[in-house]
């Protein structure tokens, strides 16, 4: 089966997850798309593949040769729910001519004026929505890829170590990392699979963390408050005023990191915020928590009654430091894309991964392409040629593993 055949599979498969239900995984239709790809492992000749009652598909690829490690392939599976993933009705451009698309009767319109990065596909083949969904590519496009590769390389019987697939539940709700089986998949290194265009590596997340920062006020009528009334709302404003004004998403980019006031509510009596902070840099990470601890240390002089209260927890660590100690994992994988004409792109991840989390849990995990683009919503595109190279590169990386 070709990439492109194996996508339009995938993708015929609603697997929106959904982070309010509890449920693992999410959403039932997962498990649909899940038995699915268990069937299709299987005819292919991964003998053990199978899924979880947690939704989660592994099978391995039996080595052919003797190899030191094991490598493994991961993507997810469900798709996010900001957009309907229901009944996509993808859009095959052959031979792109670098226009406008028009997607579907929609009346939206896919612009290589807003996205130039689609004159680069003049005379490849995208695979565009019809407007009324998203397309799934993230991260469909990944398990299309890796079942490909898996295909040939099983055809092929050239050289090669032992390979483990893992296919994921839950990822768009952070969650699918949460049951990943790192010692059963038994891998010393991975790749996630889940990336945008051809090229790109990425093995540098932020450092994250979360704070909720409640202020205590002393509310008193208005019209005897003098000297008596604490107005939670006010310190908080002042606490927020005491933050660096530019460390802000807004206002950052690449490398910066940034103090995010995602929520507040409060009254004179209680003000609650809720806060996250990420910094590439697990030292300037430590240095913003201390800003905040800072100013409720200073507020808390200022004001007899002590009102404010930080609290502040880690939510994930860039993955670069587990990824150091293992470099072969990018050496592997950039040579593999320099042998496929691919020269990579390396950049640092604005966000987490799946791969982050694995990557703590003992399982070193940069992530790779998939070909696809503008991911989450209706203007999501893939290109055919691009995935293609994708399997490739993976192919030429299971003979590149010692
Ligand atoms: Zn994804």
């Amino acid at each position: 089966m070709s990439v492109q055949e194996m996508f339009l599979d995938l993708v015929s498969y609603p697997t929106t997850s959904d982070d309010t239900t509890g449920a693992t995984p999410s959403t039932p239709g997962q498990k649909v798309l899940g038995a699915h790809i268990v069937d299709i492992m299987q005819k292919m000749g991964i003998e053990d593949a199978y899924m979880t009652d947690t939704g989660y598909v592994y099978g391995t690829i039996p080595a052919t040769a003797e190899r030191k490690n094991t490598v493994g392939f991961v993507a997810h599976m469900d798709t996010c729910s900001g957009v309907s993933g229901e009944n996509i009705k993808p859009q095959v451009i052959k031979d792109y001519d670098g226009q406008d698309i028009p997607l579907g009767t929609s009346g939206l319109t896919l612009s290589p004026t807003d996205f130039p990065p689609m004159l680069g596909h003049k005379g490849k083949t995208l695979i565009t929505t019809d407007g009324t969904t998203l397309l799934g590519g993230d991260d469909k496009a990944g398990v299309a890829e890796i079942l490909c590769a898996a295909q040939e390389i099983l055809a092929e019987k050239k050289p090669h170590g032992r390979v483990k697939l893992g296919f994921t539940p839950d990822e768009e709700i952070g969650q699918g990392a949460d049951h990943f089986d790192v010692e059963g998949f038994g891998c010393d290194f991975a790749y996630t699979v889940d990336g945008g265009a051809l090229g790109e590596l990425e093995y540098e997340n932020f450092n994250a963390a979360a704070a909720v920062v409640e202020v205590s006020g002393v509310s008193i009528h208005p019209g005897a408050a003098k000297g008596k009334m604490v107005n939670s709302a006010t310190v908080a404003m002042e606490f927020c005023g005491m933050l660096p004004q530019n460390a802000v998403p807004e206002h950052t980019e690449g490398y910066e990191g940034f103090i995010h006031l995602v929520g507040i509510q409060g009254d004179v009596e209680h003000t609650r915020m809720q806060f996250i902070i990420r910094d590439h840099d697990g030292e300037l990470l430590e240095q913003k928590n201390q800003l905040m601890r800072d100013a409720a240390a200073y507020l808390n002089q200022k004001y007899p009654t002590q009102p404010v209260q930080v609290s502040i927890t880690e939510s994930y660590r860039n993955m670069k430091e587990q990824i150091l100690p293992h470099w072969e994992v990018i050496e592997v994988m950039e040579k593999s894309m320099r042998q496929n004409g691919v020269e990579p792109i390396t950049m640092p991840i604005r966000g987490g991964t799946d791969g982050a989390r694995l990557s703590y849990m003992g399982l070193p995990c940069p992530n790779i392409c998939t070909g696809g683009a503008n991911a989450h919503g209706k203007l999501e595109y893939v290109v055919v040629e691009d995935m293609e190279k994708i399997k490739d590169i993976i192919k030429t990386a299971v003979e590149t593993v010692e």
